[in-house]
């Protein structure tokens, strides 16, 4: 019998990846949207596979819901990757992002334990929780001392897998995924922000590119290859956390240099720093140490922010001069 997934958030760049991943596998792949009827599921239809997938609505900050959708599922994993996802909107939506975030995974964990059925779940943890680690990589074990809206919802998170983990025995993990990109990574995110704009411009665009502050460093890797970590993580005996990313870090300007310097241009021409762009408090260096996925899943990211880079620009078929 094929295992039965079920993916929320599965409109998004992580869901179309790993709904593609868990097919390959031979799952039967069911996803979620808020409201299933009026998705477009634009980036499952750029990967051919919308017709291979079963659709339901489902608000993840309504237990009658959550509820209502497990019990017709059935499934044997859980992917939550569904929540406000921008750390710069979680500014300006502070309460939907804890309720989308915390409130949902709460409501998904008492909904496991209330069909008290094997469920495994995945919860979509993030290193935004770090905050500033003065230069030092992240592990498992380094304390959370989360900087917006969106890292104090994503740590509240965390810790709701992990109490329902100790107190009711369930199967319940995080990963803490650091930055990972990919062709599919919406325009209000800044990587794909400075991609666009640097394609437009070595089309011809007479546009600037304005930018917040370029000194901040991300550990940046491929979205496709992050959701193979996501599906070991829930393969393991023992439910645990694990931190996901490539281990080589770079600041953004590296990025934005990196960038135009693909598409045959100098980013000192293009680019202008704007002060309305910074965000009220900021992670300067987020820097990872991923060894443990390495040793107990034996997962590593072969592709780092060079490799991205090139990947989303060839998909962007610009013509390099
Ligand atoms: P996306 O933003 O692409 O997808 C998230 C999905 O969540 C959306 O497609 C949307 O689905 C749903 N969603 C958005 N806003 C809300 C809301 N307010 N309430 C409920 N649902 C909402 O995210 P990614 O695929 O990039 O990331 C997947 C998960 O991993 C997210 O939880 C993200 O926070 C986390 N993460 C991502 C990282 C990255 O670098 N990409 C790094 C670390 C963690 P719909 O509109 O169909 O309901």
């Amino acid at each position: 019998m094929a295992k039965r997934a079920l993916i929320s958030g599965i409109s998004g760049q992580d869901g179309a990846y790993l709904a593609k991943f868990l097919l390959d596998k031979g799952y039967e792949v069911h996803g979620t949207a808020r409201d299933a009827q009026i998705s477009s599921f634009y980036n499952l239809q750029l990967l051919g596979l919308k017709d291979r997938i079963v659709f339901h609505s489902m608000a993840l900050n309504d237990f009658r819901s959550v509820l209502q959708v497990l019990n017709k599922v059935q499934p044997d994993e859980i992917y939550n990757l569904a929540g406000q996802s921008s750390v710069a909107l979680s500014f300006e939506q502070p309460v939907e992002t804890l309720e989308s975030i915390s409130v949902g995974s709460l409501n998904l964990l008492e909904a496991i334990r209330f069909t008290d059925s094997p469920i495994k779940l995945y919860n979509a943890g993030s290193s935004e929780c770090f905050g500033n680690t003065d230069g030092q990589a992240a592990n498992e074990e380094t304390p959370f001392r989360p900087r917006s809206p969106y890292a104090v919802a994503k740590a509240t998170a965390f810790w709701e897998v992990a109490n329902y983990r100790e107190s009711y025995n369930l199967f319940a993990c995080t990963g803490i995924l650091f930055n990972h990109e990919s062709p599919l990574r919406p325009e209000r995110f800044v990587t794909m922000k400075i991609i666009k704009a640097a394609c437009r411009i070595a089309r011809g665009s007479t546009e600037k590119l304005y930018l917040g502050n370029i000194s901040i460093s991300r550990d940046w890797g491929n979205a496709e290859e992050y959701v193979e970590a996501m599906w070991l993580i829930l393969q393991r005996r023992h439910p645990e956390d694990f931190v996901i990313a490539t281990g080589e870090t770079n600041t953004l300007e590296e990025f934005v240099s990196e960038v135009f310097r693909e598409v045959g241009l100098n980013w000192r021409d293009h680019v202008i720093s704007d002060p309305s762009l910074l965000r009220p408090s900021e992670i300067m260096v987020s820097r990872a140490n991923p060894a443990k996925a390495f040793k107990n899943l034996q997962w590593r990211a072969s592709l780092k922010m060079r490799d991205v880079i090139k990947i989303i620009i060839g998909t962007e078929r610009v013509e390099i001069p």
